[in-house]
């Protein structure tokens, strides 16, 4: 993979360019794809962000996101682009297998790939271009840097801007976590000077909601959580009949992990949800215990050093029972 600078000179010349992300996009993958869909637009560049899975509602609101194609649901559509494209960008993922049944196609695609993401352990050996920093706060802090690298920071405007900033929102949890760096309140201070409404995209984000969704997080912290205070674990488990009984959706669960951390003295929290296909753990820690190697590790996962997924192919009972064997192990890492 050679460095991004040398990608830049493609920007001047018109390109068929193809956007994806990792499946289920998140705050930070949609809107680094549409902050990005938004500034090659404006470079008269062809452009079609093209999503692995569908994506949770509270999404909706950003700029042109109907533009977005959901290749579960448009193959034929998703492929006959993707076979004409010249650039292929790859955000907020470093390694195709993210991208689920897209995978082999983005594998298989002729065009130039470039990787921008701050995952660890990046799969270099499948892009022409890229940067891959566990340094920064977000995908979007990184389209910021493209953009600006690459000389174009005038061209920032509003969608951009509105999209950018959701992600880094999302994704240092509202501006609190370390990777949230001077650059990052720079970066910020020069979103906001295009006018763009940051409390609406809070709004959008957090305030956004069916009385479901929360009944369903008094239910679960109620009856599906766990505090395993000798370990300084606190884990939640929820099952396909849970998630029935209260309408969840693709993105009500988000967030739901970071509740299990606000309890005193827990340093590692845990959820795993029965999803149709798989047991998907979300693990999120506090300090020096790194929940990326952790998934790595136990269950088929990766991420960030204090964020990080996983799964599982056996029931959830016996997951839980799995984590709870292979915790023990950690004592001493977790005192
Ligand atoms: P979440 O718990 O929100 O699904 O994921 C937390 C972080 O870990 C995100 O940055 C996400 O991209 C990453 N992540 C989640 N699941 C996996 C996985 O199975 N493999 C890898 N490499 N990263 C994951
Ligand atoms: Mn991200």
């Amino acid at each position: 993979m050679q460095k991004i600078e040398l990608f830049y000179p493609l920007l001047a010349t018109p390109q068929k360019v193809v956007i994806t992300m990792h499946q289920k996009p998140d705050g930070d993958a949609m809107g680094s794809t549409l902050g990005l869909y938004h500034f090659l637009k404006a470079l008269n560049h062809t452009v079609t962000v093209i999503s692995p899975t569908n994506w949770a509602d509270f999404l909706d609101w950003m700029p042109e996101v109907d533009q977005v194609v959901n290749f579960e649901m448009n193959k034929e559509k998703s492929l006959k682009i993707l076979g004409e494209a010249t650039v292929l960008f790859c955000l907020d993922f470093n390694i195709f297998h993210r991208t689920k049944h897209l995978a082999v196609h983005l594998a298989e695609c002729k065009a130039i790939k470039v990787l921008i993401d701050h995952h660890q352990q990046p799969d270099t050996e499948s892009f022409d271009f890229g940067v891959s920093d566990t340094s920064k706060s977000s995908t979007c802090e990184m389209i910021f840097d493209l953009i600006k690298g690459a000389g174009y920071e005038s061209l920032i405007n509003q969608d951009i801007a509105s999209c950018l900033y959701a992600g880094v929102m999302t994704d240092t949890g509202s501006f609190r976590f370390p990777s949230t760096t001077a650059s990052v309140h720079y970066m910020i201070a020069r979103l906001k000077e295009t006018g763009f409404q940051h409390a609406d995209v809070h709004n959008h984000i957090y305030d956004n909601f069916l009385e479901n969704r929360l009944r369903f997080i008094g239910f679960a912290l109620m009856n599906r959580m766990e505090v395993l205070y000798e370990f300084n674990v606190a884990l939640m488990y929820i099952t396909r009949q849970d998630l029935q009984k209260y309408s969840i959706k693709t993105g009500d669960s988000e967030g739901l992990v970071n509740y299990l951390l606000t309890i005193k003295g827990i340093k590692f929290g845990a959820i795993v949800i029965d999803r149709d296909e798989e047991r998907k753990w979300s693990f999120r820690s506090k300090g020096g215990f790194d929940v990326n190697q952790f998934a790595r590790n136990h269950f088929e996962g990766g991420g960030h050093a204090n964020a990080s997924g996983g799964r599982s192919s056996k029931s959830i009972e016996q997951t839980v029972l799995d984590f709870k064997e292979v915790i023990k192990t950690y004592k001493n890492q977790l005192q």
